[in-house]
């Protein structure tokens, strides 16, 4: 059965035909009127397709197929990290010492719990460079706002409530100046340079004393490393300001260079990215927060801590910002990345930094000549292709987009950052293999060259989808969540 031939549940619908069998009432059957006022008891049978167990089951699994995810096939999505999440980790986490328990529990009676939580604070630390770490923030986007609210209550516990700005590369991820604003602050860019990296002039420029921090991704959001960092941080810092850094995607750096070390002073990380938690769908995700000694005083309350062996939350925190989350932030997520530290241990960790960063510098030689290269210089876990070429040839970078879904690949992401004109951009992973990496360079050539000699095969693709190009405005503004019957 081909996926077009895939039949939807009202167009098999039957009358009376049903897919349960329950047993006849043991008991007195209660007037549901009564129960909760006729006013909600409604009038009329719902309008439901009448199906069989079997046809639900594979309605449903039907519909899964339709979906594109890490396990069922290769997702090069630069900036978002889609790689393999270990089973193990689903293993660890349904362990029902993890799984059944309630965030209202005396604390006696879910040490366990706290140990791995205490444990997972250590190891983020130790991994960021960092003092302490909160697990409380839910994504990345909300701890980079828990960690703007720490640094402003860190500027008006001195008084320096002047410190307005919050300073953000023209490359920065879109949650950068957006949190920043949601957090108060008022968002500069600085300039990258010719390089792909901050340009040391402009940030000299913008920086005063109205500077709260400096947001920074490294490596930035091109993929490459910013390797004047100590003299960024040097500007920063004599200013007055802190630095903040994104590390929602560690897996270039990981045991090899630290962000505390790098003299940033507030860290997050998304445990959903590099640390294997599955990712997509909206979450739920984990977001982490890391900063040095000067700020813990303001991290969220309340504060794990360990008191004569015994783990407590400690909420007596006069200077915290306050609950960001309620209870204490994701938890089977914390467990998932747990387990990934553990299994992987230090040395894994640096094979993940190792082969990511192999994986996509293959990748990018491999295809420079192809196409544009903005940035040709070592990349670190990603790298920036332009589709300006293509686009003299009336093919777009979307087209190219597009076409990679006919040969079962996610697309890379494209028009990001957006300082690169048709910009692609392609985030391999460490745990594909180079049969995986091959093919996809082979069909990226392929398109390259479709794009020359038959512009309208991408132009119009993709060919081998249920549904073709969508109105992506529509989709998004106007979305059809649900299947309804034909009137
Ligand atoms: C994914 C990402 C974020 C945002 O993380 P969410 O969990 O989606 O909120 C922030 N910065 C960078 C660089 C990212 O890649």
């Amino acid at each position: 059965m081909s996926n077009q031939d895939f039949p939807l549940i009202f167009e098999l619908s039957q009358e009376s035909r049903t897919g349960y069998s329950l047993p006849d009432f043991d008991v007195p059957e209660t007037n549901v009127d009564d129960m909760i006022g006729e006013a909600y008891v409604r009038k009329s049978e719902p309008d439901l397709p009448e199906v069989s167990e079997l046809q639900i089951m594979r309605h449903y699994t039907g519909l899964s197929k339709r979906n594109h995810g890490v396990d069922s096939g290769f997702y090069p999505l630069g900036s978002c990290t889609m790689k393999y999440n270990p089973k193990m980790n689903e293993d660890v986490a349904r362990l029902t010492g993890f799984s059944h328990i309630h965030p209202y529990q005396p604390v006696e009676s879910v040490q366990g719990a706290l140990h791995l939580m205490y444990d997972l604070q250590e190891s983020l630390a130790a991994i960021t460079g960092m003092d302490t770490v909160t697990l409380q923030p839910a994504a990345g986007a909300h701890g980079e706002w828990t960690g703007l609210m720490m640094i402003r209550a860190y500027h008006e516990a001195r008084g320096e409530t002047n410190r307005t700005k919050v300073i953000v590369p023209d490359s920065a991820h879109g949650t950068n100046p957006a949190s920043a604003t949601v957090a108060g602050f008022e968002a500069v860019t600085v300039k990258s340079d010719e390089r792909g990296l901050v340009d040391l002039e402009d940030l000299k420029r913008v920086v005063d004393e109205q500077t709260a921090a400096l947001m920074l991704t490294n490596p930035n959001t091109l993929g490459l490393f910013e390797e004047d960092i100590e003299e960024m941080a040097a500007i920063v810092h004599e200013a007055g300001g802190k630095l903040y850094y994104d590390g929602a995607n560690l897996n270039a750096i990981l045991g090899y260079a630290r962000p505390g070390d790098m003299g940033f002073d507030v860290v997050h990380l998304n445990l959903h990215k590099t640390f294997t938690g599955p990712h997509g769908g909206g979450g739920p995700g984990s977001g982490p927060v890391g900063v040095t000694a000067e700020f813990a005083e303001y991290l969220p309350a309340p504060i794990l801590t360990k008191e004569n062996d015994l783990y407590v939350f400690d909420y007596d925190r006069p200077h915290s910002i306050g609950r960001v989350k309620p209870y204490y932030g994701n938890f089977g997520i914390n467990v998932r990345a747990y387990t990934y530290i553990r299994t992987m241990g230090p040395e894994g960790l640096k094979k993940v930094s190792e082969y990511a960063v192999i994986n996509a510098n293959y990748m990018m030689r491999r295809l420079q000549e192809a196409f544009d290269l903005p940035f040709d210089r070592h990349c670190k876990h990603e790298f920036i292709l332009s589709g300006k070429r293509q686009k003299k040839l009336g093919v777009r970078t979307l087209d190219m987009a597009k076409r990679l879904l006919d040969f079962g690949y996610h697309p890379p992401t494209i028009y990001f950052p957006i300082n690169v004109e048709e910009a692609l951009m392609i985030e391999p992973t460490e745990t594909e293999s180079k049969e995986t990496l091959d093919d996809f360079i082979d069909r990226m050539i392929q398109i390259a060259h479709e794009a020359e000699n038959d512009p309208e095969k991408v132009q119009e693709a993709p060919h081998t989808t249920i549904v073709s190009r969508m109105d992506e405005t529509q989709a998004a503004r106007k979305p059809v969540l649900r299947y309804q019957k034909e009137q």
